[in-house]
């Protein structure tokens, strides 16, 4: 299929571009920059031996995406990963995010349906779920988001599925994603972001690298097993691979699917895990509780399974030794 995949230079989409094309697909890849870096091209040509036609477009400006959708009257399908992505941000700037996120889908979708491209799998997060108890179904009623990018994606869930809903032959698959994590075993793609990081794992990463001094882990008195929050980390190849068993089901109207391993890991497991599976040290101290965090979830993955055929397989110890791989590679990003 000829699929059109927006922000495919940043950490998700290009690990979706090398397994789309794997998988003998065509792909065209839009992304500004904003988070991303033009090597990410070569380095999936390298790894796949294509290289992906590529436009430094921003999907907010619907002319230079209509140039794009004109330029390609080939395109089966859009996966739809551009966004903004920081929590804490988000608060600081919520009209960047809104505006970005949501006029983004909205120009998308639009482009979509005027040029009958009538397949669109959108970027969610298990963020729309809320605070409830796990494991967290696709059924389930959300609940109400704690910051601006979850509300992007709870809107744009929304969008999308108004748009089918006017459009019947407009096929929506919403991925609800856990905690993506990871690397791709080449040591070639990773995930990069600049300045301090806020997720665990590219924290964990610059501390065993010896760039940060320090993890603060963000709490010990949840109720969970050790006392340390809880989540479903999923690697970033398996993550990917859902995208394309998702690009190639038979789906019609509107679609949720959550991604992740059906598992939850602590904090404290990701630290020992990484410790032991790389013989690196990291350096730990009890934080409080980080505002808004919740103690535990992670995803009923049986629908993905039945439904879609797409199970995550690799392990905790591929996770960690594949970020590690990453953060010390030469060509590190
Ligand atoms: P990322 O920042 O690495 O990739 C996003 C890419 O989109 C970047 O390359 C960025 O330059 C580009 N982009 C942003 N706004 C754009 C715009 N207006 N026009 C064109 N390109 C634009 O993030 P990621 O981790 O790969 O996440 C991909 C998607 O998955 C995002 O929508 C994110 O919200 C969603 N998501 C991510 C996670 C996670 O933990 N990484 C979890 C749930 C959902
Ligand atoms: N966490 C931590 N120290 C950090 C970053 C994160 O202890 O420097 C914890 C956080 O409290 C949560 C888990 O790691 O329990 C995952 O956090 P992350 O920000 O990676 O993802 P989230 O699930 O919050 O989106």
């Amino acid at each position: 299929m000829n699929i059109l995949v927006t922000g495919g230079l940043g950490f998700i989409g290009s690990h979706t571009c090398v397994e789309l094309i794997a998988n003998q697909h065509q792909v065209v890849i839009v992304d500004n920059l904003v988070n991303s870096k033009p090597e990410v091209l070569d380095r999936i040509e390298k790894l796949t031996g294509v290289r992906p036609r590529f436009y430094p477009v921003d999907v907010t400006d619907s002319c230079a995406l209509e140039a794009v959708f004109a330029t390609h009257p080939e395109l089966d399908g859009v996966i739809h990963f551009a966004g903004l992505k920081a929590v804490g941000e988000s608060v600081e700037k919520p009209i960047a995010y809104y505006y970005n996120n949501l006029v983004s889908t909205m120009v998308l979708v639009d482009a979509c349906v005027t040029h009958r491209v009538n397949r669109i799998i959108f970027s969610s997060s298990a963020t729309v779920y809320g605070d409830q108890p796990s494991p967290y179904r696709e059924d389930m009623a959300l609940m109400k988001t704690t910051n601006p990018y979850g509300e992007t994606k709870a809107v744009s869930e929304r969008i999308l599925s108004d748009v089918a809903g006017a459009n019947p032959t407009l096929a929506v698959t919403l991925l609800r994603y856990f905690n993506p994590v990871g690397a791709h075993p080449s040591g070639l793609l990773g995930e990069d972001p600049s300045g301090i990081p806020n997720n665990l794992m590219p924290y964990v990463s610059k501390v065993a690298r010896g760039v940060l001094p320090i993890l603060k882990i963000f709490g010990d008195d949840y109720p969970t097993p050790d006392g340390t929050g809880v989540r479903d980390y999923i690697h970033v190849v398996d993550l990917a691979k859902g995208h394309v068993k998702a690009v190639e089901s038979d789906i019609q109207g509107v679609k949720v699917y959550n991604l992740g391993t059906g598992k939850g890991i602590s904090v404290m497991e990701i630290v020992n895990a990484y410790a032991a599976v790389n013989g690196v040290e990291i350096p730990y101290e009890i934080a409080p509780r980080r505002p808004g965090d919740l103690a535990s979830y992670y995803a009923d993955a049986g629908k993905a399974r039945d439904e879609l055929g797409w199970v995550a397989s690799l392990s905790l110890e591929d996770m960690v030794r594949d970020a590690y791989r990453f953060e010390t590679s030469n060509s590190h990003l």
